[in-house]
């Protein structure tokens, strides 16, 4: 396996009873690789997330992170479901963040930050306080580092929630419309943070509506609808020169 492959889906499927939601899902993501996921409603985009991350278990193909199959080992050219030890030590160093901030309520925002590093990392307190006020400056929160997320905007507490992905050392981030429920002005805020975290070097999957971050920072944008991969490539030309008719009807949407 090429290590310089950071995701590596296989003909992914997924299924909820007869549903079929993903019909055979096939991409990469190079390490340090930015990969825009767009596409309408319904079309399979969060549940591939979830797969990645272990909040879903994939029903056939292959997944892999970091050249780890994704919940299973295989023995004897044979699949046997991961211990769920295993699998949780897999998807530690991946960050998710959420459309909604789903931050801990009755948390500071720097407490937010600490709290699994300090749990689930057993890091010491003063080292988990020194590395969240870092966080907390690189998305530009160092004076809220007090502040309970009631007392935040939503922007603020999406920046927590970036920091707090952020504290587990991941991988791999992955966002799931982390903009989508922001007021329009509060946008840009968070995506300037996320912009940074690209440019120095994470690996990322971002489900967004945001052509013009997609277009600026993503090396690859895939385009998905009902549960399979339309269209896939440099996101400039998938924008302006789109190939297939989903795709062009999509974007007329959105752009
Ligand atoms: P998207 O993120 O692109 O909007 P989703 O991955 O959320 O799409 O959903 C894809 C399809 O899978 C939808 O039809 C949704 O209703 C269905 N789905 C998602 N999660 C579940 C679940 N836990 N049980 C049954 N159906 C689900
Ligand atoms: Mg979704």
């Amino acid at each position: 396996m090429a290590t310089d492959e950071m995701v590596r889906s296989d003909q992914v499927c997924k299924y909820f009873g007869a549903l079929e939601v993903l019909k055979g899902i096939t991409l990469t993501v190079n390490r340090g690789e930015v990969m825009c996921l767009v596409g309408p409603s319904g079309s399979g985009k969060s549940t591939f997330l979830r797969c990645i991350n272990h909040l879903e278990q994939v029903s056939a193909g292959r997944l892999w992170v970091d050249g780890e199959l994704v919940g299973y080992q295989e023995r004897a050219g044979r699949l046997h479901e991961m211990h769920p030890k295993e699998a949780a030590k897999q998807r530690r160093d991946i960050g998710m963040v959420f459309q909604r901030f789903n931050l801990f309520p009755h948390l500071t925002a720097l407490e937010n930050i600490t709290e699994a590093p300090i749990r689930v990392k057993k890091q010491k307190k003063d080292a988990a306080v020194t590395r969240g006020k870092q966080l907390l400056a690189q998305v530009g929160l160092s004076e809220k580092a007090q502040a309970y997320p009631a007392q935040l905007s939503g922007g603020q507490q999406q920046r927590v929630a970036i920091a707090r992905a952020l504290a587990m050392d991941p991988k791999l981030m992955l966002f799931d419309e982390p903009t989508s429920a922001l007021d329009p002005e509060l946008v840009g805020e968070v995506l300037d943070v996320m912009k940074e975290l690209a440019r120095g070097g994470m690996t990322m999957i971002v489900v967004t509506h945001e052509m013009g971050f997609a277009r600026e920072v993503a090396d690859s944008l895939v385009f998905m609808d009902a549960g399979v991969v339309v269209e896939a490539g440099d996101p400039g030309r998938v924008l302006s020169n789109p190939e297939h008719e989903r795709t062009k009807a999509f974007l007329s949407k959105v752009l």
